[in-house]
């Protein structure tokens, strides 16, 4: 596959002609390098979009949405291919690349190819003599930044309103995983996209990334990463006042009453966070039970963790791979010292797999803490697969307890009070919220957070709509027009 930075329709090298070593997380071997891009390669992106912007704005939508239908089918034909791609890069296991991501990915392109052509302007009702219209119109040029933890389906997230709607772009992967954006940057052409409107270029977030954020042709950033980044990013935007969408950090808190079905409340919950390696930022990270279940609850979720099959991800029986880089396991880690030192206790896990071939990886086991909510492994997002337990004996604590964080971006509930249900979810600080389920996505659900979590969405019209500007035209039909001055 190429393996150069996608500019202007062409795989190109970076001007420094520098590489970026791209290594499996499983052993830590090398799979490939990529061009990595510094600065003066995004100004080039920018002008490649910027000459392709006005003809891709004026494409008809249905055009374009049928570019989006054609990725989607090719991304099908080569799914399994796609998913061993990420499976190498990420190493997250095969059988959810396989059956989760690959599938959403096209999934996502295919909903907004059909969404293309949907998206209305509207008429007002203002006084009579006047027609005054809203029409929805692309930005320009906008630039995208995407992190490492599910790169191939955040591609599509990002890609397909910003596309739909007739922007072009310039994305950056994360320098760690940049493998299957790429390899879908190559269906994108052949499913007919234009040169120019969508380049991507790997690089590193200091040089590359920063350049996007603060390039004075670029009319909107698009950011999915850590908090302290997206702050970062929001300064850089002043300069020419771009539009800034933030997909930030969580700390989900996933609360479990005292009448919830416990069997799919501890299979649930396992999900929500040992999905990915709880590599993911609406992983539910706190486990906030009532007092009277927390016994029995945790006793059949601690066993669940540990008979989770921790192996090599391309192995399809794996169910929990390694983490995505030995920085981010060393992190990872690090947080397990941070809860002994504040008194936590390691009900399970906590250590690397006893297996030998797991070694040379990632790997740490699945970990079930109980500590206090005040603890720093109980507030910072440590974005591994490590579960902090709370208890609590009624709503109001319980509420307490899951809004106590500065972020607020996925919360869950398992009840089967129906008042409850739509009560806590209301009052849940949160920009989604699932009751007796937890992480489900879906292309027309606007999928984002509040507070420390950012602000803006992905997904639905709620992103189509992010990526467009509203343009009121006004007509004059038949009026008479006052006359204001009494000269002429
Ligand atoms: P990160 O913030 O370190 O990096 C994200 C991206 O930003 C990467 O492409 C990186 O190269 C780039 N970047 C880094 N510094 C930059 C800078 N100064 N200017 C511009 N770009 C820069 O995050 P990460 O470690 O790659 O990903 C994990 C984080 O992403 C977690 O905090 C997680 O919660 C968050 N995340 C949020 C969502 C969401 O939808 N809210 C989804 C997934 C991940």
């Amino acid at each position: 596959m190429q393996t150069g930075l996608l500019i202007g329709g062409k795989f190109v090298d970076g001007d420094a002609g520098a590489r970026i070593a791209v290594h499996d997380p499983h052993d830590g071997s090398l799979i490939t390098e990529v061009a990595e891009a510094r600065e003066a390669d995004v100004d080039r992106a920018v002008d490649a979009a910027t000459a392709a912007a006005p003809d891709w704005g004026n494409t008809p939508a249905a055009e374009r949405g049928r570019i989006l239908l054609r990725l989607a089918d090719l991304i099908e034909h080569h799914a399994a291919d796609l998913a061993l791609l990420e499976t190498r890069d990420t190493g997250h296991p095969l059988r959810d690349t396989r059956g989760l991501d690959v599938p959403r990915t096209a999934a996502t392109f295919r909903y907004f190819g059909g969404m293309a052509d949907k998206v209305e302007g509207t008429v007002i009702p203002v006084e009579r003599g006047f027609l005054n219209y809203v029409d929805r119109r692309p930005l320009g040029v906008v630039g995208q930044i995407v992190p490492w933890n599910f790169p191939v389906m955040f591609t599509s997230w990002k890609l397909g309103p910003a596309l739909a709607a007739g922007n072009t772009v310039v994305l950056k992967p994360s320098e760690l995983t940049p493998l299957s954006s790429l390899r879908i940057g190559e269906l994108l052409a052949e499913a007919g996209l234009p040169d120019g409107v969508v380049n991507i270029v790997p690089g590193y977030g200091a040089t590359a990334g920063a350049r996007i954020a603060g390039h004075p042709g670029i009319a909107k950033v698009a950011f999915t990463g850590s908090t302290p980044v997206g702050r970062s990013i929001v300064a850089a935007s002043g300069g020419n006042l771009k539009r800034v969408q933030l997909e930030l950090g969580g700390k989900g808190a996933n609360i479990v009453f005292e009448d919830a079905d416990l069997a799919a409340a501890v299979a649930g919950s396992a999900f929500a966070i040992f999905h990915n390696q709880g590599q993911a930022c609406i992983a539910g990270s706190r486990l906030i039970l009532h007092a009277a279940i927390a016994d029995e609850f945790l006793e059949r979720f601690t066993a669940l963790a540990r008979s989770i099959r921790v192996g090599n991800p391309k192995d399809p029986a794996t169910e929990m791979g390694p983490l995505t880089s030995p920085a981010h396991r060393d992190r990872v880690q690090s947080f397990l010292r941070i809860a002994a030192d504040e008194g936590g206790t390691v009900l399970t896990g906590g250590t690397a797999p006893a297996d030998p071939d797991l070694a040379a990886g990632c790997y740490l086991d699945p970990t079930v803490i109980s500590a206090e909510p005040g603890h720093r492994i109980a507030t910072e997002e440590v974005f591994g697969p490590v579960v902090v337990v709370h208890t609590f004996d009624d709503e109001t604590e319980g509420l307490r307890i899951a809004n106590g964080t500065e972020y607020g971006l996925g919360a869950g509930l398992w009840t089967r009070d129906l008042s409850r249900a739509h009560r806590v979810a209301r009052d849940l600080r949160a920009g989604m919220v699932w009751v007796n389920s937890y992480k489900r996505v879906n292309p027309g659900s606007p999928f984002g957070g509040v507070a420390g979590s950012g602000y803006g969405r992905d997904m639905g019209f709620e992103a189509m709509h992010g990526y467009t500007d509203p343009k009121s035209v006004w007509i004059n039909v038949d009026a008479d027009l006052p006359a204001f001055y009494s000269g002429g």
